[in-house]
């Protein structure tokens, strides 16, 4: 009854599910939506609405081509201030992230640093040193990741037992098929399965699958790890490559950005977190976005907001708790990240830019970056400004601050000795609880794909579940854009976004593969007639 009365009051049809929320909290009144423009219902004259929750890669990715094609975008931002996400970790840009450095073109910005050197330290210290690989003679993938890497302990017979994994990196074919195949063991098993060494698995694999995926490998799909492997370091020698933001990627990418798109007219609201969506019965379709008091009357909504972030909003919302799609990613999971940012008192040579590093305890890996060469505002400081990210950092997030300095200063010591010696002038910890994708085995089944149930809502984010086959920001880039198209479809408005496709395998991967599916559906076509053949023989 109560619920009516509202329905009366806005004069139009909410639907009822919706209804707890603004019971909740009877202030919810539909009528004083911030924006009282057009709905699908009844439309007035003028640019269709469309509004994004989530200001990162993924939201500002979908507000980009909405912007272009006239649309009327509000983007709503849960924070206090945009790219706050990307302020907590440093984030590399890997040379396959084609779509992300055509945009930074088209803005006109220089963002990142040239190409630099990586390394890997294990426990036993150095391990590989990584160079610049575009600037080497191109040789077949793999060979010329595997020969130009200089590994400084791991024998060769035991690198050469990489070799047998391609099969594995040749059958992935990031097909739907592919990933259930995949999804269901574990990374730590898939290397064991094709005969990688254990020292090539303690020293090198799992800390490289625990810095990629943020997880430790015996946590991780081997469905995503071949993923990971074939986007990045497998398919085309130059695509290891990276470059680093010269700054917060706040202030070197996303502010001139939204200042571009606020040129044409997208609006930005922050400190507004998304709390339900209002559905038009009749439709089926989102009407309007709650946050907390304020409504937005919406004829498309996109969010793109992070998994546990998303897993708070199905929670609370009975709408989307009727949904199988949405309660299924209620089983997703998220990981803690640990950020310790220091200043020493005086410099120390760090051989590569960013180094990835596992060792002295087994249960996470690590990164470190000298700013000094990463980041504009350090370069000219006396003093070694370094930062170091932990993935899946469950045990570390209650540590003190000064726990957190001694454990870290001990691990760099042993890598690089002059550490010893240095002094800490000044820190920064940042604790970071669930703010990455955990893709472990099994979660592939739970993922939501970017279309939903509700025909005008779709879903963006390193975690949904698209066929481009890109990782981590480049992904969350292209879902937006990929979002985008699904309005432009649903509104019939506009045209597409131009989406640039990951790079076609080279011509002697490509081979392989051809001859592993006729070979796979050779398999499956015997297998089908040996069943069909069965029930005769009874
Ligand atoms: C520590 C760390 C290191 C990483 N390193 C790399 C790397 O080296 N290279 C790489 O490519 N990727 C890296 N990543 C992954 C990469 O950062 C993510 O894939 C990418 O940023 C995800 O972008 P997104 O737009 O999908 O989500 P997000 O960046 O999480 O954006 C979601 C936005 O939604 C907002 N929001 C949340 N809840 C609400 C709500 N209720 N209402 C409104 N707004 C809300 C959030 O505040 C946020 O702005 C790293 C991630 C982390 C955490």
């Amino acid at each position: 009854m109560y619920g009516s009365r509202i329905m009366l009051a806005c004069g139009r049809i909410a639907f009822p599910l919706c209804l707890p929320n603004a019971r909740r909290n009877p202030r919810v009144l539909r009528c004083e939506a911030e924006p009282q423009h057009g709905s699908s219902n009844a439309r007035d004259s003028g640019p269709k609405k469309v509004v994004i929750v989530g200001s990162g890669w993924a939201g500002l990715g979908a507000a980009h081509h909405l912007c272009n094609q006239g649309f009327d975008v509000t983007v709503i931002e849960g924070d206090k201030g945009f790219g706050y996400p990307d302020t907590t970790a440093i984030r590399g840009y890997y040379r396959a992230f084609q779509n992300i450095f055509s945009l930074v073109d088209e803005l006109g910005i220089k963002p990142f640093t040239n190409w630099t050197k990586s390394a890997q330290y294990s426990e036993g210290g150095l391990e590989i040193e990584f160079p610049i690989f575009q600037d080497l003679p191109q040789l077949p993938a793999p060979l010329g990741t595997l020969y130009y890497s200089q590994f400084f302990r791991l024998p060769l017979l035991d690198r050469l037992t990489l070799l047998p994994l391609m099969a594995a990196v040749i059958d992935f074919d990031n097909t739907d098929t592919a990933w259930r195949k995949y999804d269901s063991i574990t990374a730590r098993d898939l290397f064991k399965q094709f005969g990688c060494s254990e020292r090539l698995y303690q020293d090198v694999l799992g800390p490289l699958v625990h810095v990629g995926l943020f997880a430790p490998a015996e946590q991780c799909s081997a469905a995503a790890t071949l993923g990971l492997l074939n986007y990045i370091i497998l398919a085309h020698q130059k695509d290891f490559d990276m470059a680093w933001p010269r700054g917060a990627v706040k202030e070197k990418v996303f502010e001139p950005w939204m200042d571009s798109l606020r040129a044409k007219g997208c609006k930005f609201e922050e400190d507004r977190r998304l709390t339900d969506l209002i559905f038009n019965e009749e439709t089926g379709c989102v009407s309007e976005v709650v946050c907390g008091r304020v409504t937005y009357k919406a004829d498309a909504v996109i969010m793109a907001v992070a998994i546990s972030t998303l897993q708070e909003i199905i929670k609370n919302s009975p709408t989307l708790c009727s949904r199988e799609d949405f309660l299924k990613v209620l089983n997703l999971g998220s990981i803690d990240v640990l950020t310790v940012k220091l200043w020493l008192d005086q410099k120390v040579k760090i051989p590569a830019a960013s180094n990835a590093c596992s060792g002295f305890d087994n249960s996470f890996a690590w990164t470190f970056f000298d700013l000094n060469v990463i980041q504009d505002e350090h370069q000219s400081d006396s003093m070694t400004v370094l930062q170091a990210d932990f993935y899946y950092a469950n045990e570390l997030l209650p540590l003190k601050d000064e726990q957190m300095v001694v454990k870290l200063k001990s691990y760099l010591s042993k890598y690089i000795k002059e550490f010893e010696n240095a002094g800490v002038v000044d820190k920064e910890i940042g604790r970071y609880p669930k703010s990455m994708t955990h893709f472990f085995p099994g979660s592939y089944k739970n993922a939501m794909r970017a279309s939903t149930a509700f025909p005008n809502l779709f879903m963006a984010g390193d975690w949904i579940v698209n066929r481009h086959g890109s990782w981590a920001q480049e992904k969350s880039y292209v879902t937006g854009l990929e979002a985008a198209n699904r309005v432009v479809d649903h509104l019939e408005e506009g045209s597409f976004a131009r989406i640039l496709p990951v790079k076609e395998a080279e011509p002697h991967i490509q081979t392989l593969r051809d001859a592993n599916k006729s070979l796979n559906d050779l398999r499956a076509q015997l297998s089908l007639s040996i069943t069909q053949l069965l029930p005769s023989m009874d």
